[in-house]
């Protein structure tokens, strides 16, 4: 591999650090990859990305402009998939590392999908309904050459929903004047979208978690969990752990964490928050601070906001044993061998948050199909998806005695390597 000229990141630009430092820990990873060099090479920048201006015309009649971009990193292995997120940090960096976690996400589930993500840099929470579906119909009308539902197919991520989805398919529909409801993943059921998609990320998740539970013999209602983030990917995985009887210990959103030793009450937190868009504190809970939370003594600890909340700072007070990534990106390339030195399993997020674009498979293929599922035939595959490739990263994880990010992403590579291979030319030459 250092044989090859890798376009690396320009590392001036402070706003690609994040991509700089992502690409950084893929590369490391193939290490232990049975890849040709040039898989990495070509993997080493995105196959395209756009960067649109969005003007948009507020309700009080003044024109604000937003930035947005979809990035398109690898469809060797079929077409760019990857939600679009909604944010003020969102970034060139921050798209461009997401799009290549989807690669590897993707490949890690061994779905027919490639990378891609998309972003607005906005605080939806400062719009009006009225002026988020517009910023969501002009985002599509500014990156709709390069969609399609064999092309690149979007969905939700942070700040964007099933409303969403569905002003996106809608807008998308208008350009092209036809229905292409596969175009676009996570709509609303009854608009194209699959049952089991809204709890879906969060599902996976709990499915990687009951695998766990059997190799570690964990008895639910003696394992702790705290949960950092309480969206789409947070609530659900709280309230099915909740069910099954663990002990949910904490939550957290932007503005505050809640902590009850004895364990919340996932339903009514969720009820709370949906009521009043906050957290409540229950009677003997209290408040902690998000760092507080995520180095509470815990069996289990589930980042699901953003990127970089496990640093080198914070690591060396983390007490879970396990981290399950529903989060993309959540533990820093420093937090990652602080963890493994202590003997914290982390879950990485290509393996721990895949049911979500495993289920926009399921709803793709169906939209295909023109059929419907039931809801127990999208969890049956789900749980048969994850529990195949959690084990399938875990074994190679044993062989490797490496951490299992490095794992996951050595099979993901491999997976890809395939794909590159088998469309390039480098055999040719090798030959002679
Ligand atoms: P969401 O918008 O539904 O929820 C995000 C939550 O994080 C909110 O509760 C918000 O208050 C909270 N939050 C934001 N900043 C925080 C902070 N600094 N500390 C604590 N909480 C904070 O988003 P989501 O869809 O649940 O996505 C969360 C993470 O999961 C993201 O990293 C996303 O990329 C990832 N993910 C989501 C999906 C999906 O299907 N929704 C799939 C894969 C990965």
């Amino acid at each position: 591999m250092s044989k090859l000229a890798l376009a690396t990141p320009n590392a001036a630009a402070a706003t690609a650090d994040l991509f700089e430092r992502s690409f950084e820990r893929v590369a490391a990873a193939a290490r232990h990859a049975k890849i040709d060099p040039e898989t990495l090479l070509r993997l080493s920048m995105p196959k395209r990305t756009v960067e649109v201006s969005i003007p948009l015309r507020m309700d009080d009649g003044t024109l604000r402009l937003f930035r947005g971009y979809r990035v398109q990193y690898d469809d060797s292995r079929g077409p760019f998939k990857g939600g679009i997120r909604f944010h003020p940090q969102v970034d060139a960096a921050e798209v461009k590392s997401l799009a290549l976690w989807m690669a590897l996400k993707c490949a890690v589930v061994d779905i027919p999908f490639g990378g891609g993500k998309g972003g607005v840099e906005v605080d939806p929470h400062q719009l009006s309904h009225a002026e988020l579906e517009r910023l969501s119909r002009a985002y599509v009308r500014a990156v709709a050459d390069v969609l399609g539902q064999d092309r690149d197919v979007p969905a939700p991520d942070v700040y964007t929903n099933a409303r969403t989805m569905a002003w996106m398919a809608d807008e998308y529909a208008t350009i092209v004047r036809r229905l292409e409801p596969g175009v676009i993943t996570g709509k609303p059921v009854g608009r194209g979208g699959s049952v089991g998609r809204d709890d879906a990320t969060g599902r996976g998740g709990y499915y990687v978690l009951k695998e766990l539970e059997a190799l570690r013999s964990w008895q639910p209602g003696r394992t702790t969990v705290a949960v950092q983030g309480f969206g789409n990917a947070g609530q659900h995985i709280a309230r099915l752990l909740h069910a099954d009887g663990y002990r949910v210990v904490a939550v957290s959103d932007s503005r505050t964490a809640v902590w009850q030793q004895a364990g919340l009450d996932v339903p009514q937190v969720i009820a709370h928050k949906e009521a009043h868009r906050r957290l409540p504190v229950p009677q003997g809970a209290k408040t902690i601070t998000n760092d507080e939370l995520l180095q509470l003594d815990v069996d289990v600890l589930v980042p699901a906001a953003l990127e970089d909340q496990l640093t080198a700072a914070n690591a060396p007070g983390v007490r879970a044993k396990v981290v399950i990534e529903l989060a993309n990106g959540p533990t820093t390339g420093a937090a990652d061998p602080i963890l493994h030195d202590k003997g914290a399993l982390v879950v990485p997020d290509v393996l721990a948050n895949a049911g979500g674009v495993t289920v926009s498979w399921f709803e793709w293929l169906q939209n295909r199909a023109g059929s419907q599922w039931t809801t127990e035939e999208v969890h049956e595959r789900l749980r048969a998806c994850m529990r195949t490739q959690f084990h399938a990263v875990h074994a190679r994880m044993t062989e490797l005695g490496a951490p299992m990010r490095t794992a996951a992403y050595a099979l993901a590579l491999e997976r890809l390597d395939r794909a590159l291979c088998a469309g390039g030319t480098a055999a040719d030459f090798q030959r002679r």
